[in-house]
C-alpha cells in the first residue's frame, strides 16, 4: 500500500523528454519525499564509524564479515598497483598503444593542445577552476551559519541576454547553487547582469554625477516566470508589474490563464518546475535571462556547508575587457563623440585619462564634446 503511493507521488520528478527536461513537480514535495524515505543518518554530515558502516554494508549484501573484509582487501586501492611501489609511473604519459577509451580519449585531447598555442597561463582559466573547487565541503566558523541537514540545493543556469554579436554563437552562462529555503529574490539579487549597470545621458558637463544615475537603482522591476505564473519583485514602491502586459495580452487570446505571485514572498521550496526546462528573467524592462534548473538535491556533507556563502556562485563566464585609447591599461568607463582630444570617433577613455584630457584642475571643460558612461561587458570578471 505503502509503495504504491510513493509511485503515483506525482513529485517525484519523471521525465517528461528523455535527458532534457523533467515534468513539473512541487520542490518542497519532492524534499519531503526523499525525507519520508531516508533515514536520519543518510542525510547527515557526521560520518558514521567504519564498525557501524561495515557491519551495515555486510547486512545489506548479504556476506558475513569475513567475506565483506577479504572484499575489502581485494577491492582496495592498493591491490590496483601495476607497478611496484619504488617506481611510480609517469601519470602524464599515455601508454602507446593503450586501448581503454578514457585513455585513448585523454591521449587525444593531449595532442589537440600540443597544436594550440598558449602564450601564458590564462590567469581567468585558473580563476574558473578556482571557483568550483573552493566551496567544497567549507565548513562555517559559526556552527549556528550550518546548512541545516536535509536542505535542498538548487543549481540554476542564467544565460546572458543576447545583447552583443560575439554572443550568437555562444550562449554564456553563470550557475549559482540555490538553497530551497532562498527565497526569489535572493536569486534575483545575486544575477549580475551589465543592463543593471548602464547609465544612459550625456554628461561631459557633470561627470561627477553620472553614477548616480544607473539604471538599477531607478528601474527595479523585475520578473521570473516559472510554469505559467509570473513571480514579480515588488519590494520598493516604484516597482512596476512587468508581467501585467503579457497576462492582459494572453487573456484576449486563446491561452491558458497565467498567474502572479511576488518573488519576494516566494521560496524555492513553493515553486512547481521542470528541471532542464527553460524559464524566463527579465529586467530593466526588455533584458531578458533565460533560467535553466539543471539540478536540485538534498545538500551533502561535501557541499558549500557555510550558510552565509550562499547563493553561491560555481560558474561564471567571463569576456574580453576593452582598455582605455590613451593608457592601454585600464577598462574603458567614458565614450566620448565630437571630441578634438580623441584619435578616433567615438572614442573610449579610462577615468583618469576622460579627466586628464577633458577638463582643467578646477574640473572645468575644455572644449565642446559629448561623453556617455560606458560600462564594459567584463566589468563583473
Ligand atoms: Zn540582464
Ligand atoms: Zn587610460
Amino acid at each position: 500500500m505503502k509503495k504504491m503511493a510513493a509511485s503515483s507521488n506525482s513529485n517525484i520528478p519523471v521525465f517528461e523528454y528523455k535527458d532534457i527536461n523533467t515534468k513539473a513537480f512541487h520542490v518542497g514535495s519532492f524534499r519531503t519525499a526523499w525525507l519520508e524515505k531516508l533515514k536520519p543518518d543518510d542525510y547527515s554530515y557526521e560520518d558514521k564509524d567504519e564498525e557501524t558502516q561495515d557491519a551495515e554494508i555486510a547486512n545489506e549484501i548479504g556476506v558475513t564479515r569475513e567475506t565483506l573484509e577479504e572484499l575489502k582487501s581485494i577491492c582496495s586501492i592498493d591491490s590496483l598497483r601495476c607497478h611496484s611501489e619504488d617506481e611510480p609511473p609517469d601519470t602524464k604519459l599515455v601508454p602507446p598503444d593503450a586501448t581503454l577509451q578514457t585513455l585513448i580519449q585523454r591521449k587525444r585531447k593531449q595532442e589537440y593542445k600540443g597544436t594550440l598555442r598558449i602564450d601564458k597561463i590564462s590567469r581567468i582559466d585558473h580563476y574558473q577552476n578556482e571557483l568550483e573547487s573552493l566551496a567544497i565541503g567549507k565548513k562555517p566558523a559559526d556552527p549556528d551559519d550550518l546548512v541545516p541537514e536535509g536542505e535542498l540545493i538548487l543549481s540554476i543556469n542564467i544565460l546572458y541576454p543576447a545583447l552583443f554579436d560575439s554572443f550568437k554563437s555562444v550562449r554564456p552562462h553563470m550557475t549559482l547553487q540555490m538553497l530551497g529555503s532562498h527565497k526569489l529574490v535572493d536569486l534575483r539579487d545575486a544575477i549580475c547582469c551589465i543592463s543593471d549597470l548602464q547609465v544612459f545621458g550625456e554628461f561631459s558637463n557633470t561627470p561627477d554625477i553620472a553614477p548616480d544615475f544607473i539604471s538599477k537603482d531607478h528601474f527595479k522591476s523585475a520578473f521570473f516566470y516559472f510554469e505559467g505564473v509570473f513571480y514579480n519583485d515588488m519590494r520598493y514602491p516604484e516597482c512596476r508589474d512587468l508581467s501585467e502586459t503579457t497576462v492582459e495580452w494572453a487573456k484576449t487570446r486563446d491561452f491558458p490563464q497565467f498567474q502572479k505571485a511576488k518573488m519576494e514572498d516566494t521560496y524555492f521550496y513553493d515553486l512547481k518546475v521542470k528541471v532542464g526546462y527553460p524559464y524566463l528573467f527579465c529586467h530593466q524592462g526588455d533584458c531578458e535571462h533565460v533560467v535553466i534548473i539543471t539540478d536540485i538535491r538534498l545538500a551533502h556533507k561535501d557541499d558549500c556547508l557555510d550558510w552565509k556563502l550562499y547563493p553561491l556562485l560555481t560558474h561564471k563566464h567571463r569576456v574580453l575587457t576593452r582598455k582605455c585609447a590613451v593608457c592601454h591599461v585600464y577598462i574603458g568607463r567614458w565614450l566620448t563623440t565630437n571630441d578634438p582630444f580623441a584619435p578616433v570617433d567615438p572614442c573610449l577613455f579610462c577615468g583618469r585619462c576622460f579627466q586628464m584630457l577633458h577638463y582643467d584642475t578646477n574640473g572645468n571643460k575644455l572644449g565642446q564634446f559629448l561623453a556617455y558612461p560606458y560600462v564594459d561587458p567584463g566589468a563583473f570578471n
